[in-house]
């Protein structure tokens, strides 16, 4: 009988050694060895199933994929050093000289760095639509379009796309659909359920949930995946075991971090909606959104990203960033402890103030993702560096 969410998440494991541990062991391994040059031989021509090395496949990198699938609903799947290594495989694995990508133009920073400065250098171009307006994407398709590259929640500007009309689009034009998940995860949003081809990952986030290890993942169709396989096999950007046994012991609290953190997210983003010292408080579940029904329709809780646009400026902004006394001032997000961060100045420091601008980037927007100490708590802070900014 098939199981729930939760229960994959946990029993969900590689098979017991010998040892017959409880939590599952730690394949510290460069390679993997064989009885005889017969099972190397066989091994190596994918005529029996065994790990050959580690650049390949490891059982604790086999363990987190073989989890992440069931929680996304897909087939097969890929784990990477970081989430950019997914995003960079995701694309450079499937498309080639001359091909062209349609992306929505609120981006995570070194996703827009890929797009604008990377690909371009090998003839792989791109063009951004704006969700404000739907009906223009179909303006931008152009003979080479391959791929539709999406991310939603996006980061910072907390922008929802329309998964439903982003699968049916895909699929009318025979764009290869590909979201970036890392916001929302699985428990929240499944991409596959609206027709994307890959889901994408940063497992650093909420996948690992207290800010200690780097780790990707690239999930979907297995026909997709054997050519993502072949592209990461043989580019070396292989997850160590180490950080993959990390990430599959924290999928084992995904769901019960994630109610929390939206549960939190939401009574602080309504608290601080109306605030005199604030221009908008901006939240995927806060009726106030721009994208509120979208948001409702394919998710299952808010998230836990909300902004804050203070009122006067940058000085004001940095007043308000140095005030908070419990708050960490980090880039991270998706951690136990709150984070407060000012993408204008950091993350996205790189786009051009037009870039910024047209992605809703302003000096006094603040990010906080919210982590999982009391609310109140978390309230009280931001109370007072508020005020103490004025
Ligand atoms: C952090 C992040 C990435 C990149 O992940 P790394 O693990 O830092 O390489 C990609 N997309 C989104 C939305 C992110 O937040």
């Amino acid at each position: 009988m098939s199981k729930h969410f939760e229960t994959n998440a946990i029993r969900i494991s590689p098979s017991k050694s010998d040892q017959k541990e409880h939590s599952s062991a730690i394949y510290l391994t460069s390679s993997f060895t064989f009885d005889s040059a017969e099972e190397a031989r066989a091994t190596f021509a994918d005529e029996t199933e065994g790990n050959i090395y580690s650049r390949y496949a490891n059982p604790n990198s086999s363990d987190l994929i073989e989890k992440l699938c069931a929680a996304e609903l897909t087939e097969a799947g890929i784990a990477t050093a970081s989430g950019m290594a997914a995003m960079f495989g995701s694309i450079a694995s499937l498309l080639q000289q001359g091909d062209h990508i349609i992306a929505s133009r609120s981006l995570f920073g070194s996703t827009h760095q890929l797009l604008t400065r990377v690909f371009p250098k090998w003839g792989i171009t791109s063009t951004y639509g704006d969700i404000s307006d739907y009906k223009n994407w179909e303006s931008l398709i152009q003979p080479n379009t391959k791929m539709l590259f999406l991310e939603t929640p996006s980061n910072p500007g907390l922008e929802i796309i329309d998964l439903e009309w982003a699968g049916k689009f895909a699929k009318a034009n025979n764009l290869i659909l590909v979201v970036d998940n890392c916001f929302a995860t699985p428990y929240i949003q499944q991409p596959s359920k609206w027709g994307a081809d890959l889901v994408t990952h940063s497992a650093t986030k909420y996948i690992d949930g207290q800010g200690r290890v780097l780790g990707g993942l690239i999930l979907g169709k297995s026909e997709l995946i054997k050519d993502v396989q072949f592209f990461t096999r043989h580019t070396g950007p292989a997850i160590s075991p180490f950080n993959a046994w990390v990430l599959s012991k924290s999928m084992e609290t995904l769901a019960v971090r994630m109610e929390r953190h939206c549960d939190s997210a939401m009574k602080i983003a309504s608290y601080f909606e109306g605030n005199q010292h604030l221009e908008g408080v901006k939240y995927p579940f806060l009726p106030s959104h721009p994208q509120y029904e979208v948001a409702k329709k394919q998710m299952r809780l808010g998230g836990g990203i909300l902004t804050l646009t203070l009122k006067n400026g940058i000085e004001r902004t940095k007043r308000f960033i140095d005030s908070l006394e419990m708050i960490s001032r980090t880039a991270n997000l998706g951690d136990s402890r709150s984070i407060a961060t000012h993408p204008a100045s950091t993350t996205h420091s790189k786009l051009s103030p037009e870039e910024r601008a047209r992605v809703g980037i302003t000096d006094g927007l603040v990010r906080i993702s919210v982590g999982l100490e009391h609310p109140e708590d978390i309230i009280n802070d931001i109370d007072r560096a508020l005020d103490l900014s004025k």
